[in-house]
């Protein structure tokens, strides 16, 4: 036996991983493909004296526990902390801080009747019990619905869990929502995982509630220094605990014996052997690529293939000369909101953009959410200019015609056009730029289809179902497998979660 465990892929969640498993005395051997750790939690100097988060850019989501174990604060893990943000509308109205007065802005309070006040509390009120009802599950293996179910029998959550196991997320917005207005306000919930997910996917940010006993809330905000110095720091945790860390080597194979995993072969064709060995990669890497199809049984093979994957995104990263002018902000000119700025958040434009996605084609106006970590961090930017992160969704992950290396000029073009409609300086300002596709997303960061949760946060593929109920529990159905990834739960963003909870099965295991 070369060593005790083999981490395939050093995602954040490898890190951690690897972190507990090599502070409880198991040998730890990680084999990431690229040249550098990280995953999807990276910075990346695209031009010299410019860093950006290329891929995750903020995060809201780590939990206090690992936080603590792995000294994260102490190793420099430290928060730029962002204000709320602004969402324009097309028509030069915006839903903006709620105690900012103007005519504009149609989120502050008096704008809603009586009715529609008690529409938004009650609605409020239900997510708030949802997510009260899941946050205790974050640290461990996903509860199973009668679990659940049979801990909130006979109190108001019953009815509340049963509402969201039901009914999709714009009938819910009928139940509560009594006008258009709200409606509208309301417009881009699910938005990043699909037209319309199921209710349930709501509970998915249990995963930012404040850890139970403690209080203590997950940092929310920019990382100082990009979200690389999360993974870093992560690193040096499994590094000193006596982890190796091995990059530019890429994981072939899986090695099968007698139906157990004990090893992986390597790109460069040699063999290393270990106990057991967890997987960073997505299901649908994990068992359709490093297993030979003899592995893995015909049903469970199709239900992989199954796995919604096909929503991805774009990011746009760009070196500016001058923070944008957004139109229709009437606060101060200078000191525009710190929080993303969001642009096309209607229903029209988000069921517009999914029929483009379901075509095939790159959608004409997807929904942009526009950040400036350099506002709040110099350290990413050189005097005089600032960095752009722009996150824009949906996207399909292949296209009917043509490739996204072929449309990619076209599409930045076009999406430059349709942030310049709302901040007429944006263009004019643009030093660099770089679009990153869901091809780039699948061809460097090595996600499926570009997803870049795994597999999507549709309430389908949650808690007792993520990624399927035979996968839930961190395991393979081959002993010796183990999953680790953003595809296990809670789910994808960087909170470390499924890393930690894969290593204490594993250890409750060995
Ligand atoms: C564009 C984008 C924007 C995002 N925005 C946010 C955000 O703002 N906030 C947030 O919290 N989350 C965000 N996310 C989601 C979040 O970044 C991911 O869900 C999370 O980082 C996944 O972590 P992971 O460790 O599970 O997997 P990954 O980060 O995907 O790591 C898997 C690792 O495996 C490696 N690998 C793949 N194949 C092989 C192989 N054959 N051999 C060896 N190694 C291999 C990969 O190179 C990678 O390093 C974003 C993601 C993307 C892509």
């Amino acid at each position: 036996m070369d060593t005790d465990v083999i981490i395939v892929g050093a995602g954040h969640n490898g890190l951690v991983a690897a972190a507990y498993l090599a502070q409880a005395g198991l040998r730890v051997d990680l084999f990431e493909r690229r040249a550098f750790t990280g995953g999807s939690a990276i910075t990346e100097e695209l031009w010299p004296g410019f860093k950006f988060s290329t891929c995750a850019h903020m995060t809201h989501a780590i939990h206090p526990k690992i936080i603590r174990d792995l000294r994260l604060t102490e190793r420099g893990l430290a928060m730029c902390t962002r204000e709320g943000g602004l969402r324009l509308c097309a028509d030069g109205t915006y839903y903006g801080p709620e105690d900012h007065d103007s005519p504009r802005n149609l989120a502050t309070e008096g704008r809603l009747t009586a009715e529609e006040q008690e529409g938004a509390r009650r609605y409020g009120e239900f997510k708030r019990t949802l997510n009260d009802t899941f946050a205790p599950y974050r640290l461990g293996p996903p509860p199973t619905l009668e679990a659940v179910r049979a801990k909130v029998a006979g109190t108001p959550a019953a009815e509340v869990l049963e509402q969201a196991l039901t009914t999709r997320i714009r009938g819910l917005h009928e139940v509560f929502l009594p006008s258009e207005f709200l409606k509208e306000k309301y417009a881009g919930e699910g938005a990043a995982v699909g037209r319309n997910p199921l209710g349930l996917h709501l509970a998915y940010s249990s995963i930012n509630r404040p850890e139970e006993g403690t209080g203590e809330e997950p940092p929310y905000g920019y990382p100082s220094g990009g979200m690389g110095v999360v993974s870093r720091v992560m690193e040096e945790a499994a590094e000193e605990a006596g982890a190796r860390v091995h990059v530019s080597r890429g994981v072939d194979r899986f090695l099968v014996e007698e139906g157990q995993v004990v090893g992986v072969r390597l790109e460069d064709g040699s063999e290393v052997r270990s106990r057991v060995v967890v997987s960073n990669l997505d299901p649908k890497r994990t068992f359709l690529k490093l297993l030979a199809p003899e592995h893995v049984e015909g049903g469970l093979r199709r239900r992989i293939e199954g796995l919604i994957t096909h929503v991805s995104c774009y990011k746009f990263l760009a070196v500016i000369s001058e923070l944008p002018r957004w139109k229709a902000w009437d606060g101060d000119p200078d000191r525009p909101p710190q929080g993303s700025v969001v642009l096309g958040h209607s229903r029209a434009g988000i069921d517009a953009a999914y029929d483009d996605l379901e075509g095939g084609r790159a959608p004409e106006a997807p929904v942009v959410s526009f950040s400036i970590p350099s506002f709040t961090d110099p350290s990413l930017t050189q005097p005089g200019y600032h960095t752009a992160s722009i996150w824009i969704y949906p996207a399909p992950a292949r296209l009917r015609e043509g490739t996204w290396d072929e449309v990619r000029e076209g599409v930045a073009e076009r999406l430059i056009d349709q942030i310049t409609a709302y901040a007429p300086n944006f263009r004019g300002s643009i030093r660099d730029y770089r679009l990153r596709t869901p091809l780039d997303l699948e061809r460097e960061n090595g996600l499926t289809d570009g997803c870049i949760w795994h597999v999507q946060h549709a309430g389908e593929h949650l808690f007792w179902n993520r990624p399927l109920p035979e996968l839930a529990a961190y395991r393979a159905p081959l002993k010796g497998l183990y999953l680790c990834g953003a595809g296990q739960h809670p789910g994808g963003e960087v909170s470390g979660i499924p890393g930690h909870n894969a290593a204490q099965e594993i250890l409750k295991d060995m």
